[in-house]
């Protein structure tokens, strides 16, 4: 999980601010030490945590702040505030052309994520209600091409590829005029990608920016790489007019460097974060709740989107109504634990939650949760429908064939039956007092 650790130690730094009553000069220096280690050791660019501990240090110790009557909380919201500024302070979103399609050139190096991301991409486009067109122009990995072909084929987004004889101008131009008679509004372009950055690949990249005058060029860089990524985007940056940064595997860099770095050493803003292999795991950047979410104050609106647009409002209603009556079945279980999935890893999911980071820490074993959920579905998975209506058909015998098939034990399969059967004996209290009360409320 990304910033796991500068997470944990900026929030044990706060703890012991929060228990004070009054802060002096002192207590700030020592806090300012701290948050100063905390950040080298996640990697952050010397001259950036320099510059960024000054900023905190000079305001904190402001009169305001050491007088006040919570000391500690107005430090935490500076440091708040302050990493917020670090990281662009407001989102920026990707550009839209005046007259359509919007071009976007994707660039990067090889293994940076960029044509995954080029399809990730044109997902939350077609969920922004877009229709936007992949252009496969690494004519230097024909391996490429099919790579995007297969990803447009996953996601039903259409791909434009004239093979890897054409050159990228003429394939992109192509592309273009193909978007303006079928009616795409974004033309996302896969560049060729090359292990390091060498003039050929830039000339190239120079050529279609020139040729296409793309609304953006996006440069996608891998956060695990950690100031390696910050040096690429400044080389980039440097030779190509780059308009924004998608940061990949996110998800796989518990230090977070890079994230907190590349918009202060570049001046380019992050446009979205890559937070899994899985093809609806692209976020929009928001600096604040990022920095919400390192501070370990969570990041309930991202949730919110999260369910807004993966859970199924009618099947929610559905559920609710069941759930009502007492009807619920280990169908409409499954049926939800399939909806929680959707939101995304577990882990991820708890650390948007408000001082969930802390009480994950404490349990440690969130991972194997995600595997419990898996063992679970396969439990119900292999239960009869009949079984799954009426769990009380379910005897000895069967709990063997359910063990045995899912490749679980009779004691868990015992344990999901006993859970569910408490669940329902719940659900008939909640709906019995739900009769009660609505009869009362009719009466008043
Ligand atoms: P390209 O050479 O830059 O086009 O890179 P690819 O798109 O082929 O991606 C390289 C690898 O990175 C693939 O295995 C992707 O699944 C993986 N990848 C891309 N983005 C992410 C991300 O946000 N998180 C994780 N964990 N893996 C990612």
């Amino acid at each position: 999980m990304a910033f796991e650790s500068l997470a944990s130690k900026l929030q044990a730094t706060f703890q012991k601010l929060r228990g004070k009553g009054k802060l002096t000069e002192d207590d700030v220096k020592q806090a300012m030490r701290e948050v100063r280690i905390a950040l080298l050791e996640a990697d952050v660019n010397l001259k950036v945590v320099k510059e960024f501990v000054e900023k905190v240090r000079e305001r904190a110790v402001g009169s305001e702040v050491l007088q006040s009557l919570t000391p500690g909380q107005q430090v935490i919201k500076i440091v708040n505030d302050e990493l917020t500024a670090l990281m662009g302070g407001t989102q920026s979103r990707l550009a839209q052309a005046a007259k359509p399609p919007t071009v976007v050139l994707m660039v990067g190096l090889q293994g940076a994520g960029k044509t995954t991301t080029t399809g990730k991409l044109g997902l939350q486009l077609v969920k922004m209600q877009k229709r936007p067109l992949l252009v496969a122009c690494d004519v230097y990995r024909p391996a490429a091409i099919k790579q995007l072909q297969v990803l447009g084929e996953q996601l039903k987004i259409p791909v434009f590829a004239m093979g890897d004889q054409v050159r990228p101008v003429e394939i992109a131009k192509a592309a273009i005029e193909h978007a303006r008679v079928h009616g795409n509004d974004y033309v996302l372009v896969d560049t060729a990608g090359r292990l390091h950055i060498d003039d050929q690949l830039m000339q190239e990249l120079k050529d279609l920016d020139e040729a296409l005058h793309p609304s953006e060029t996006l440069l996608v860089v891998d956060a695990m790489t950690g100031q390696d990524a910050v040096n690429v985007a400044e080389s980039f940056h440097q030779q190509l007019q780059i308009t924004g940064l998608i940061l990949t595997k996110l998800d796989g860099d518990t230090r977070g460097g890079a994230a907190l770095s590349v918009r202060s050493v570049t001046g380019c803003p992050i446009k979205y974060v890559g937070m899994g292999e899985k093809l609806d795991a692209l976020e929009p950047f928001h600096p604040d709740r990022m920095a919400s979410r390192i501070l370990g104050m969570g990041d309930v609106l991202t949730l919110i989107e999260k369910a807004q647009q993966s859970i199924d409002e009618k099947k929610a209603a559905e559920m609710e109504k069941k759930f009502r009556r007492a009807e619920f079945t280990l169908d409409d279980f499954l049926d939800q634990l399939g909806q929680v999935r959707n939101l995304g890893p577990l882990d991820q999911i708890l650390g948007m939650l408000p001082g969930m980071g802390k009480m994950k820490q404490q349990l440690s074993g969130v991972e194997v949760s995600d595997k419990q959920i898996s063992r679970v579905e396969a439990i119900i998975r292999s239960m009869t429908s009949k079984e799954r209506q009426e769990p009380k058909v379910i005897d000895a015998s069967r709990k063997r064939r359910i063990a045995k098939g899912s490749g679980t034990t009779v004691q868990e399969v015992n344990r999901l039956l006993k859970q569910f059967e408490d669940m329902q004996k719940m659900m008939k209290q909640f709906s019995g007092m739900a009769k009660k009360m609505g009869k009362k409320g009719k009466k008043g």
